[in-house]
C-alpha cells in the first residue's frame, strides 16, 4: 500500500472534505435518493457531460422511464430520440442494452453490488464504485477526474493519471483514503470538491480549507497537476450532406454500424478526403453518379463539428432536378418531414433540420 503524507495526516484531509461538503454541496435530484437505478441513470447521463447540460436529460428520461422496466422495454428510437443533442450517442444504446441485461440477470431488481454492476454493459470501474458506495455505501472509491486531480494536486503525484502506473497509485491510494469513512458521503464529497472547489482552472486556492497541506499550492505546481499522457491524434472528416426536398418529402439515410452516430438518421452523404467545393470536378462527377446528370447544386450552409477524436466539417449543399435510383442506393429513402422529425439524428442534423427545414422548408 503506498503511502502519503500531509501535514494535517489524511483522516483530517477526509474531515475537511466532508466538512467542506456538508457546507457547498449543491442540490442535485440524485442525491436525494439510494435506488441504484435512479443513480445508475444520473451516473450514466453526466459522463463527459456538464451537470446543467445533464440535468434536463435526466430529468426526461426518469419522467418516461421511471423505472428499469419501463427502461428495457423502450425501442432504440425512442432512447436515441430521448439522447438527442447529448453526444456520445453509444451511451444511449448501451444503456438500453443495460436495463435489459438487468431486467434478463436480476429480474428487474437493478444491483447494488460493485460485483454484480460490474458485469453489466457499459459499467466500468468508476461507474460500479458510484452505484454501490451511493446506494449501499460499499466501500469502493470512485476514481473520475475530478478525485484524480484533487488527490494528484494535494499529494504531489507526478505520474500521469492516464499510465498504467499512475493508474495503479492513484486507485491504491483513492482506496485506503475511503476505508473507516462513510463510503457514499466521503466518494460524492471528493468529486464535488473537485468539481466546485480543486477546479481544474482556476481552483479556488484562496479560500481552500485543504490549502495549507495542499502540495501543489506550496510548491507552485497547481497548474501543472495533474499530468497526463499525450492524447492520440484526432481525425479530420468532410461530409457533404445533400438536402433533396420535393413538396413535403425528403431524402434520408439510416447510418450503418461501425462508425459515428450508427443507426442514427442524416441525410444522403457524400465523405470526401478534404473541402470539397462545387468547382471540384471529381466531386461534381460522384454527385452526379448519385442524383443524375441534370442535377442543380448549390451550397447552402457549413458548420464544424467536434467529437472526441474526430473533427467533422460539415458541407450541407441544396439539390434541384435530381433523381435518385432507390434500387441502386438501398440506404437512401424518401419520407415526410413530419416522419423526419420524429427519428433520433445526430445533433448537427437536428440543427439543420430546426433552422432551414422544420418551419420554412424553402431551400
Ligand atoms: S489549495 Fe488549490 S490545488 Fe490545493 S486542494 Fe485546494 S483548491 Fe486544490
Amino acid at each position: 500500500m503506498i503511502s502519503f503524507d500531509c501535514i494535517f495526516g489524511e483522516m483530517s484531509f477526509q474531515t475537511e472534505l466532508i466538512k467542506w461538503y456538508k457546507i457547498n454541496k449543491r442540490d442535485l435530484p440524485w442525491r436525494n435518493t439510494t435506488d441504484p437505478y435512479v443513480i445508475w441513470l444520473s451516473e450514466i447521463i453526466l459522463q463527459q457531460t456538464r451537470v446543467e447540460q445533464g440535468l434536463p436529460y435526466f430529468n426526461k428520461f426518469l419522467e418516461n422511464f421511471s423505472t428499469v422496466k419501463r427502461f428495457a422495454a423502450a425501442s432504440e428510437n425512442e432512447v436515441l430520440k430521448l439522447w438527442q443533442g447529448l453526444g456520445y450517442y453509444s451511451r444511449g444504446r448501451n444503456m438500453l442494452f443495460t436495463a435489459k441485461q438487468v431486467m434478463e440477470l436480476h429480474d428487474g431488481k437493478f444491483p447494488t453490488a460493485y460485483e454484480q454492476l460490474i458485469k453489466l454493459k457499459g459499467i466500468g470501474d468508476y461507474t460500479a464504485a458510484a452505484i454501490s458506495s451511493f446506494s449501499n455505501d460499499e466501500s469502493k472509491a470512485v476514481l473520475d477526474g475530478n478525485v484524480f486531480r484533487v488527490l494528484a494536486r494535494y499529494f504531489g503525484i507526478e505520474e500521469a493519471i492516464n499510465s498504467t502506473i499512475g493508474k495503479k497509485i492513484f486507485a491504491e491510494l483513492a482506496q485506503s483514503l475511503i476505508e473507516d469513512q462513510k463510503p457514499s458521503l466521503y466518494n460524492q464529497a471528493i468529486m464535488e470538491f473537485g468539481a466546485l472547489q480543486c477546479k481544474p482552472k482556476s481552483p479556488h486556492c484562496n479560500d481552500c480549507p485543504l490549502q495549507l497541506s495542499c502540495f501543489a499550492y506550496n510548491n507552485d505546481k497547481v497548474n501543472v497537476l495533474p499530468l497526463k499522457l499525450k492524447k492520440v491524434k484526432v481525425r479530420e472528416r468532410w461530409f457533404n450532406y445533400f438536402i433533396g426536398l420535393n413538396d413535403d418529402q425528403i431524402l434520408i439515410k439510416q447510418r450503418k454500424p461501425g462508425d459515428v452516430w450508427q443507426q442514427m438518421y442524416d441525410f444522403p452523404l457524400i465523405e470526401t478526403n478534404n473541402v470539397a467545393g462545387l468547382d471540384d470536378i471529381d466531386f461534381i462527377d460522384d454527385i452526379k453518379k448519385m442524383f443524375g446528370n441534370n442535377v442543380k447544386i448549390r451550397s447552402l450552409v457549413q458548420k464544424k463539428h467536434m467529437l472526441t477524436h474526430q473533427i467533422i466539417y460539415v458541407h450541407f449543399f441544396g439539390l434541384e432536378n435530381y433523381m435518385i435510383n432507390f434500387n441502386l442506393h438501398t440506404d437512401i429513402k424518401s419520407v415526410t418531414l413530419e416522419d423526419f422529425a420524429t427519428l433520433p439524428h445526430p445533433k448537427v442534423i437536428s440543427d439543420f433540420f430546426e433552422l432551414y427545414l422544420q418551419n420554412k422548408p424553402n431551400i
